[in-house]
């Protein structure tokens, strides 16, 4: 397959925590000069068909992915995926078990929030498109309306912190059952943003060395949050171990400082991606 650049493999819509529809984001990827985006929705496919048949009349190319929570310890671990089957029964189960944890989760963190401040349910609800894959953005957009936080990045930074006294962690399969699932519906899966904390905060090598046994990919290395001494870290890595590199916006709308193209990749590294999926070969 040809790609057309500028590329940018990792963007969110309201299908999760993203401020836009999937077609107001298409709109905005041909706005920025993009010439293939990929939406990247946390555990939902559900934006695809409305970005892709923008896409088409934007002229721009589309890449179905979805960002996969997984998590290693008390570590919520990303895990990006390309060109997979939508209906892998195995994968949709575990993506629907994901979004009911994700509601039953924010619901927790809300009622503890419920205590010392005034906020409920449906306010979080006002901020989440119908069926939308919540998560604590949704409820820092309510902790702004009510006048307790200025924005997201403050809510993060406060209240909706792991260990700001409100917070509940995410039920969500491991790294490594994430890129079996991945693989088994065909897709491509990428680690995302792996090394936020610097190089020695990346997964340990022996455990990453398992995920690339087990099919991992790639690694996004250009990612606004990885640090420098990690992305050196990641590089080394991924020559060893022949894995693609990305580089990604992370885009949320106005949910997020991040915009389209401020990191991109490689048509090659994109055609690799292409290549090594078995749902587009079938
Ligand atoms: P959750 O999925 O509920 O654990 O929330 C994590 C999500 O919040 C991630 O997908 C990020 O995109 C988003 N996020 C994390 N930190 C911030 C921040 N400082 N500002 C805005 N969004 C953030
Ligand atoms: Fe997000
Ligand atoms: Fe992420
Ligand atoms: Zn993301």
């Amino acid at each position: 397959m040809e790609f057309r650049a500028p590329i940018d493999l990792h963007a969110h819509s309201s299908v999760s925590d993203g401020t836009q529809s999937p077609a107001e984001l298409i709109r905005s990827a041909a706005q920025a000069g993009l010439g293939t985006v990929a939406l990247t929705d946390h555990d939902s496919t559900a934006g695809w068909a409305e970005a892709s048949a923008e896409a088409s009349a934007q002229g721009i190319g589309f890449v179905p992915g979805m960002e996969l929570s997984t998590r290693f310890g008390w570590k919520s671990v990303h895990m990006l995926a390309y060109f997979f089957d939508p209906g892998s029964a195995e994968l949709v189960a575990e993506c629907e078990r994901i979004r009911e944890a994700r509601r039953t989760r924010a619901e927790a963190i809300v009622t503890r929030l419920a205590v010392d401040y005034d906020l409920t349910w449906d306010d979080v609800l006002a901020h989440t498109a119908p069926g939308a894959s919540v998560g604590r953005p949704h409820i820092a957009d309510a902790l702004v309306t009510r006048g307790h936080v200025l924005d997201r990045s403050e809510a993060f930074e406060t209240l909706l912190h792991p260990r700001g006294g409100y917070f509940e962690p995410l039920y969500a399969p491991s790294p490594l059952e994430g890129v079996e699932l991945i693989r088994g519906a065909g897709g491509v899966p990428v680690l995302a943003h792996p090394a936020t904390r610097g190089r020695d905060n990346v997964l340990d090598a022996r455990y990453l060395k398992a995920l690339v046994d087990a099919g991992l990919a790639g690694l996004e290395v250009d990612h606004r949050e990885n640090t420098d001494d990690g992305r050196a870290y990641l590089l080394e890595f991924a020559a060893e171990h022949d894995l693609i590199v990305t580089g990604s916006s992370d885009y949320h709308g106005a949910g997020k400082p991040n915009l389209l193209g401020e990191n991109t990749t490689s048509p090659a590294s994109l055609e690799r991606i292409a290549a090594e999926s078995k749902y587009l070969s079938r």
